[in-house]
């Protein structure tokens, strides 16, 4: 199995933690979690701050529900780039993308995909990847 190391780039698509996390399989509890462990966010559950390190791929948006005076409702919600999906999997080997020897197709993305694991089964061709730090060929 072969690798690349994957570096964190925005790709200019914001989502919300909720939805970064209907992707990975998380909930957007997990996924705050998550990014308060990777340093993204400080403090706790219900009133995260974000980081320095978090602002260079985040933005607040407002919102409102649109009615006026006391009925009037306004909050503020994070916006992740999409690029923090990399960020919520729990990696042996952070930041690195595995690709088939067999066929190269890119095994992270791969259902059930864990580097974790000793061998990775390819579900396109099949072929039993060997998952190690030693069977790495470098670009
Ligand atoms: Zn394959």
């Amino acid at each position: 199995m072969f690798w690349r190391k994957r570096k964190l780039e925005k790709t200019g698509k914001m989502r919300s933690a909720k939805q970064l996390g209907m992707i990975v399989g998380l909930s957007a509890k997990e996924v705050n979690v998550i990014l308060r462990k990777k340093g993204y966010l400080s403090g706790k559950p219900g009133a995260y701050n974000i980081t320095s390190k978090g602002e260079l791929y985040s933005e607040v948006r407002g919102n409102s529900n649109g009615y006026g005076g006391y009925a009037a409702k306004s909050w503020e919600f994070i916006m992740w780039d999409s690029c923090m999906i990399y960020e919520l999997s729990n990696d042996k080997y952070p930041g690195i993308d595995w690709y088939c020897d067999k066929c190269n197709a890119f095994l992270n993305v791969q259902k059930g995909f864990n580097d974790h694991k000793k061998h990775w089964k390819c579900k396109e061709c099949g072929y039993k990847n060997l998952i190690s730090k030693e069977g790495i060929v470098a670009e």
